[in-house]
C-alpha cells in the first residue's frame, strides 16, 4: 500500500498554527512558540528555550497528534518534564510503519551527488527565504541523456507530488553552488506561487513569482553564470 503523502505546504501550515497556539496555551500566556514542521524522521521532535520562546521544530506526523499527545509535547518542551518523553515515543513508535514507508519513497530520490547534497541545499534555503515552510522532495534527475540537445531543464517541478528534480548536469565540481541554490530557489518559487490564468493565458511564472525570483541575492550573477556556461551544459 502506498504511503499518504505527506500533508500540504496549506495543511501543513494551518495545522502547525493550530499545534503552536495549542502548546503555547498550555504553558500559559507569557510563552511564545515558534513552530517547524520537517519530515526528517531521525530527529521527530526537538526544541530549543529562549524565554520567553520556546523554539520547537516537530514531524508533520505531531501534526494530527491528539490532545494527550500535545500536552506531552508542552510538557516535555516546555516544561523539561522527561517523564512526557515516554508518551512522545510511544506515539511515534505506533506510527513506524507509516514513518518508514514515506521514508522508502523519499529515498526513491537521491539527493546526494557527487558534489551537491540537495537535501541540504533545500534545507538551508527553506530556512533562509521561506520560513522553513516549503514542503517538496528533492533529488536529482536520472539517467542523463549524453550528447548534443537544443535546450536543456534544468529543473522541474511537479506540483501533484511536491517533488523538485535537478538536472544531473549541475552535479560538477565546475557549477557554483550558487548556481544550484538559484535552479533550487526557482523550483521552491514554483510551491509558493502556483501558475496561474491571465486573461485566458497559461503563465507559468506569474509576476510575484518573478519580483520574488528577483530578490535572490546571486540572481544576477546565477544569469550571467548560466548564459556563459549553458552550451557547456547542452554538451553534458
Ligand atoms: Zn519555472
Amino acid at each position: 500500500m502506498p504511503a499518504p503523502a505527506p500533508p500540504s505546504r496549506q495543511q501543513a501550515l494551518g495545522a502547525a498554527r493550530v499545534l503552536a497556539h495549542q502548546v503555547a496555551a498550555l504553558l500559559g500566556s507569557d510563552v511564545k512558540v515558534l513552530l517547524s514542521v520537517h519530515d526528517n524522521r531521525s530527529t521527530m521532535i526537538s526544541f530549543r528555550r529562549e524565554p520567553p520562546l520556546l523554539r520547537l521544530r516537530v514531524h508533520h506526523l505531531f501534526l494530527e497528534a491528539p490532545h494527550a499527545v500535545v500536552e506531552a509535547i508542552a510538557d516535555y518542551a516546555g516544561r523539561g518534564k522527561r517523564a512526557a518523553g515516554k508518551l512522545l515515543d510511544e506515539y511515534i513508535a505506533e506510527r513506524q510503519e507509516r514513518i518508514r514507508a514515506e521514508a522508502r519513497r523519499a529515498s526513491a530520490l537521491s539527493t546526494r551527488g557527487a558534489c551537491f547534497d540537495l537535501a541540504e541545499v533545500f534545507d538551508r534555503l527553506n530556512q533562509l527565504y521561506f520560513q522553513d515552510t516549503i514542503r517538496a522532495r528533492i533529488g536529482w534527475g536520472r539517467n542523463a541523456r549524453r550528447g548534443r540537445r537544443k535546450s536543456i531543464r534544468l529543473g522541474v517541478y511537479d506540483h501533484r507530488a511536491r517533488e523538485i528534480r535537478v538536472h544531473p548536469a549541475l552535479d560538477r565540481p565546475d557549477v557554483p553552488l550558487f548556481f544550484v541554490e538559484y535552479i533550487v530557489f526557482h523550483e521552491m518559487l514554483h510551491q509558493v506561487f502556483p501558475s496561474a490564468r491571465d486573461s485566458g493565458r497559461h503563465v507559468h511564472h506569474p509576476r510575484a513569482f518573478r519580483d520574488r525570483e528577483r530578490a535572490f541575492p546571486r540572481y544576477a550573477a546565477a544569469l550571467a553564470w548560466e548564459k556563459e556556461h549553458l552550451h557547456a551544459l547542452l554538451r553534458r
